[in-house]
């Protein structure tokens, strides 16, 4: 199929994604991403994904066998410490709250990993690499039409698209186009740490962290480590703090062994040693200094034909829920079947009507991520109340706790729903407690008082011969004792 010139400026999650999305279906698009290679710069930790977005969004896109060979359901337990090095809950080891069910079946991925098996699952040539775009300049046609240019930083342009999709992170190229809102500090920063092949250069610290993410958390700081597939532990010292404190506090940055030091001296000094190693032993040249940015809660814009926004370029939003890359592959999800129906209608999209019926595709896109992206941030921002509370850890025990009550509650609730629906279509005689249990002809003929009213003994053995009945197929259902 010819369909609408497509550019997806971009090659994240988001934007590789979408391009397997849409060549799937057999549509062609190219991507456009500022790194000069797939191998240009360590692509960071690992990835939690949640079956309702992206597993979903994997499935469709062919892939999700491959992302089972390179999950790991392992990774997703969760240890929780305060800051003097109390275990306040352990899913390794079975200690204290466990998380609700509904945040179990989100297996981990490292990030290089989930690249790798995008980018291989592409057209050969689809992505364009060392095109940092600069901006996109919308070209009135001949024929009235309107299509868009891309300017590149190299200074190539590229010519004629019917669609561009912003993919480009944070910091957007294509979000001008439609909203002049910008990301703004979260109030949360500190230092992103490695330590590589953790079990056997530091035992205790591999130890501490078990087999997924291990929490520390103290009034309004958190020492948040994460298991990787490669060995490594990944690790953010993270505070609430200005955005300026890292130049306000004269820790020289550009030192960075001597500068871990005096910051876990200055804002982790009272806290247990283990914590404070995981900063302290973290690899040389591993470290850097990183704020949080997030885009306004609840943003929304007039929809532009021709342009859509996936994963943060749309909806920027800190870690702390952990699905800001669900959000973005759900998005590609939709977005592509939205570009697909409209674009499957008809060979080319040459004319007036076929580009109407993309706009309307693009705007029905736009209204429907608008909702699930705030409903998302609101999470995330809830959850970063809980990572950087004054009470520390407690605060998020505390959650768990809550949150298993509740689903504890449900369950009953539930159960006993189901108990007297069941009660409700249980057979009422004799005859249809027989009927239901399988019991023979013979024996419904025997007791002629127990059969409804209109039934009568000959009627009643002659549909039971011939197969099944309506009041047998009324049987077929859930067992309760
Ligand atoms: C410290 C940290 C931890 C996180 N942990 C989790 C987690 O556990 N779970 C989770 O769900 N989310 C997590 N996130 C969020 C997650 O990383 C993002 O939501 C996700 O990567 C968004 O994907 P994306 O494709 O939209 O954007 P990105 O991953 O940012 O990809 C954007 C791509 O566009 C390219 N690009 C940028 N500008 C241009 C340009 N001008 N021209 C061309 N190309 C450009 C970039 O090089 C990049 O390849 C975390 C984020 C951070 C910062």
């Amino acid at each position: 199929m010819t369909g609408p010139k497509i550019a997806i400026i971009g090659g994240g999650p988001a934007g590789l994604l979408l391009a397997r999305l849409l060549q799937h279906s057999s549509l062609a698009c190219t991507v456009f991403e500022l790194d000069a290679d797939r191998h240009a710069r360590t692509q960071g930790g690992t990835l939690d994904l949640h079956e309702s977005t992206a597993q979903l969004a994997l499935k469709e896109a062919g892939l999700y066998e491959k992302f089972l060979a390179h999950a790991r359901p392992e990774g997703e337990v969760l240890k929780i410490y305060d800051a003097s090095g109390t275990v306040l809950m352990d899913e390794n080891e079975g200690i204290g709250v466990r998380r609700p069910n509904t945040m179990s079946n989100r297996p981990e991925i490292d990030r290089v990993l989930l690249r790798a098996m995008l980018l291989d699952s592409l057209v050969p040539g689809s992505v364009q690499w060392g095109m940092k775009l600069s901006r996109v300049e919308q070209v009135q046609g001949a024929d009235n039409e309107r299509t868009y240019d891309l300017h590149f930083t190299n200074g190539h342009v590229a010519t004629g698209f019917d669609i561009i999709v912003g993919a480009d992170g944070a910091w957007s190229k294509v979000r001008p186009l439609v909203t002049d809102a910008k990301p703004f500090y979260s109030g949360i920063s500190g230092l992103d740490v490695k330590l590589s092949s953790a079990n056997t250069r530091h035992p205790d610290l591999g130890k501490r962290t078990g087999g997924g993410m291990c929490l520390t958390l103290g009034p309004n700081k958190g020492i948040l480590a994460q298991r990787n597939g490669d060995g490594a532990v990944r690790c953010y010292a993270f505070m609430r703090a200005m955005e300026s404190w890292d130049q306000d506090s004269g820790i020289d940055f550009g030192q960075m062994e001597t500068a871990k030091r005096e910051f876990v001296a200055r804002y982790f000094g009272d806290w247990d040693q283990g914590a404070k190693d995981m900063v302290l032993r973290s690899d040389a040249d591993s470290s850097v200094v990183r704020h949080l940015f997030m885009l306004p809660l609840g943003l929304t814009w007039c929809s532009r034909p021709g342009i859509a926004l996936i994963g943060d370029a749309a909806h920027l939003m800190t870690p702390f829920a952990g699905v800001g890359v669900n959000v973005a592959m759900e998005d590609a999800l939709l977005l592509a079947r939205a570009i697909v129906a409209a674009a499957s209608q008809k060979k080319t999209i040459t004319t007036r009507t076929d580009k109407s019926a993309l706009a309307a595709a693009l705007q029905k896109y736009d209204a429907d991520m608008f909702v699930r992206a705030e409903r998302y941030a609101q999470q995330t921002w809830m959850y970063l109340g809980l990572f950087f509370h004054e009470r520390g850890g407690v605060a998020m025990v505390e959650h768990f706790e809550r949150m298993q009550a509740q689903e504890s509650a449900a369950a009953v609730t539930a159960a006993a729903a189901l108990k007297e629906e069941v009660k409700a279509s249980a057979p009422t005689t004799s005859a249809e407690k027989m009927m239901a249990g399988g019991v023979g002809v013979a024996e419904v003929v025997r007791a002629p008082s127990d059969l409804p009213a209109s039934t009568s003994a000959s009627s009643a053995s002659s549909p039971v011969g011939s197969g099944t009945t309506p009041l047998m197929e009324a049987k077929v259902g859930p067992h309760v004792e």
